[in-house]
């Protein structure tokens, strides 16, 4: 649905040119909740503000349904961005509106919907994003996980078919966080849309994402399953996001596990191999006895998973990995 080809942008400060993203090669399907994760700099906000074009690339294309959008004229663009939704960090709603008012902004805009329709349009969204009774509030009466639902339903309004998400839940506690979440991942299934969700946080794109892309100075350094990405991270940018998300503390392993006699592995489980007994029915079969020097088991996203690492002393310990490796558990030999 959303294709980036070779985008590139450069903002000229004080008479030097300087990059903020560089050659971006990316798809997305639609449909899909799809994550961008960088530190603070990297680019995440230039690269969702290319997507609608509120910036324009300095080079390359950006293609939603095959349309390019940077050769719009300025009002076909107008027009194909009432399709795009956008809700960020600090809410942006008008203040001096009530809530109603705040949803009704962007359909009194696109002028296709009389008065009562709109009033009836306003209150389905106040509906959806569970804000009924709050319609004639102003958004200083609200707590920041209420504007950001008002956020949402005025991004919403227009029947868009893809919603950018610019750091949505940093300003909110973690609660709120999940509990925001929740809601696009419910309007993600509901209305079929299509979420392109920036942000600093594992723990955000663990919870709703499909995919991640990783961005670090103005590159995408890794890209993929977020369960893929989570369990078998590449690129140093992403393992320190994951690590740290996990509490993993990398250098730690080496010097534990030197006590530790035998082989080394660490074995990964996806989907239901994470809730059987293959490893202490095989452990028992090949009589190898093991110790479980470090351990997690998590969703991500709905998908349950379990990583071990596992010192293992015995006789047959390649041929009892083999055969955990024919249950579709990956395994990765940290000492022979
Ligand atoms: P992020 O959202 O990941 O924190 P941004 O996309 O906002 O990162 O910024 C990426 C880089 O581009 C940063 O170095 C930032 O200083 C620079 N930048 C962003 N917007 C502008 C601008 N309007 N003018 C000049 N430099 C900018
Ligand atoms: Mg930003």
């Amino acid at each position: 649905m959303i294709s980036l080809e070779n985008l590139s942008k450069f903002y000229r400060v004080d008479g030097r040119e300087i990059p903020a993203l560089k050659r971006i090669d990316l798809n997305i399907a639609a449909g899909e909740i799809f994550g961008v994760i960088g530190h603070s700099g990297a680019g995440k906000s230039t690269l969702i503000r290319l997507i609608n074009l509120l910036e324009r690339p300095t080079g390359g294309r950006v293609l939603i349904d095959d349309v390019d959008l940077t050769e719009l004229t300025s009002d076909q663009l107008r027009k194909s961005r009432q399709k795009i939704g956008m809700i960020f960090q600090h809410f942006n709603l008008l203040m001096s509106k009530t809530v109603a008012q705040n949803v009704a902004f962007p359909l009194q805009v696109a002028g296709e919907l009389d008065k009562a329709a709109i009033a009836t349009r306003v209150a389905e969204l106040l509906d959806l994003v569970g804000l009924t009774d709050h319609a004639n509030k102003y958004p200083a009466q609200l707590s920041g996980g209420q504007k950001q639902r008002v956020g949402i339903a005025r991004a919403l309004a227009n029947n868009p078919k893809l919603l950018l998400c610019d750091e949505a839940t940093s300003a909110l506690d973690p609660q709120t966080t999940a509990s925001v979440l929740q809601l696009l991942l419910e309007i993600n299934q509901k209305l079929k849309l299509t979420i392109v969700l920036i942000t600093h946080e594992m723990n955000v794109i663990r919870s709703i994402c499909d995919r991640v892309a990783v961005i670090d100075g103005g590159e995408i350094v890794e890209t993929g399953p977020v369960t893929q990405v989570f369990l078998h991270p590449q690129h140093p940018t992403t393992r320190r996001f994951v690590y740290e998300s996990e509490h993993i503390d990398e250098s730690d392993e080496a010097d534990d596990f030197a006590h530790v006699p035998g082989k080394i592995v660490r074995l990964t489980y996806k989907g239901e191999a994470t809730y059987q007994s293959h490893l202490s029915a095989l452990a028992r079969e090949y009589e190898i006895d093991f110790s479980i020097l470090a351990g997690r088991i998590e969703r991500i996203k709905d998908t349950p998973c379990g990583q071990l690492t596992l010192g293992l002393t015995g006789l047959n310990t390649k041929a009892m990995l083999a055969r955990l490796a024919d249950e579709g558990i990956v395994i990765e030999e940290l000492r022979a």
